[in-house]
């Protein structure tokens, strides 16, 4: 079977190295097995993800050396597909109207797992229908799915054997906002199924929403792909590079850097090389090896300082 990597960036700003990291692997790995590599602008929230970004994401990747295959999807004007499978829920009886405020999703006395996430109370899973009608004469609801008391398991390509239980760890998501917009979850999982991606390489910081995807993957009947993801990137003092990091966003890199220097820069970060010399991407192509990378935190060179 032919693999189908995929780079799926929300341009909600200027590529920063950390996407540009997730991308170069991606590419990396499809290239490496001769296989096919899908572009796909994840814009949900349209507001917020203005064309300009997009288009300055595909320049970017240009600049890099990272080519593609086909047509590039725009989720933004995807909303009938993603309808389809969201009746396909329905018709299974697992979706339900949510009227919770952010405020009352976040309080104090919602529960929280030991990592800070919240774990949804299941205050309106049983709402009857008299009170639905009531409630929606005060708010729009969101569309949350119910999630099995069930296991999900994977193993993810860096960080080995992975597994959440739905209910304990998750709770019941959302896979559709009150305005209408539907959420990553539904979408990623809809559009990675059918474009047949086989391989999904991302930031290790959406790991917890695998499970979730790979449930949904199943329930859509789509075969769920392998996952890869990849340990955060930090500058040179051991700090988490964030989108707030604007010196380290495309824009001014291209200023002062070579696009050899830059995957130069990252390549050696992910321990795929032993200098930060300067490289093309294709160069990379033949000796691309997973178990290279390591689990804990990529540090970047000090020529980003
Ligand atoms: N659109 C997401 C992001 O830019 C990535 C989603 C994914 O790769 O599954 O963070």
């Amino acid at each position: 079977m032919q693999t189908v990597g995929r780079f799926a960036p929300s341009p909600s700003g200027r590529m920063h190295l950390g996407n540009v990291l997730c991308a170069l692997l991606a590419w990396l790995s499809a290239r490496h097995q001769n296989g096919a590599f899908l572009l796909r602008i994840e814009d949900l929230d349209a507001m917020r993800c203005p064309r300009s970004y997009a288009d300055l994401i595909m320049d970017d990747l240009r600049w890099l050396g990272l080519d593609w295959d086909g047509e590039v999807p725009y989720q933004s004007e995807r909303a009938p597909v993603y309808e389809k499978y969201e009746q396909i829920l329905r018709e299974k009886g697992l979706l339900y109207p949510c009227f919770c405020s952010r405020a009352a999703l976040h309080a104090a006395s919602a529960p929280h797992l030991s990592d800070g996430r919240v774990l949804y109370a299941g205050t309106c899973r049983d709402l009857t229908p008299a009170e639905i009608e009531e409630k929606r004469k005060k708010r729009a609801p969101a569309t949350r799915v119910r999630v099995p008391d069930e296991i999900i398991s994977f193993t993810d390509g860096v960080f080995g054997a992975y597994s959440e239980n739905l209910a304990e760890e998750c709770g019941d998501f959302i896979i559709r906002r009150s305005d209408g917009v539907f959420a990553y979850q539904l979408a990623v999982t809809v559009d990675d199924g059918l474009s047949g991606v086989t391989e999904v390489v991302r930031g290790s910081d959406l790991i917890f929403s695998t499970p979730r995807q790979i449930w949904l993957y199943r329930l859509f009947g789509f075969e769920p792909p392998h996952f890869v993801h990849i340990p955060l990137l930090c500058d040179v003092d051991g700090r988490r590079l964030s989108k707030r990091d604007e010196d380290l966003d495309l824009g001014l890199l291209r200023e002062r850097f070579t696009p050899e220097q830059v995957i130069g820069a990252l390549a050696f970060a992910a321990h795929l090389t032993d200098r930060a010399e300067p490289v093309s991407v294709r160069e990379l192509v033949r000796d691309f090896d997973w178990s290279r990378i390591p689990r804990h935190e990529l540090c970047l060179p000090p020529m980003f300082r």
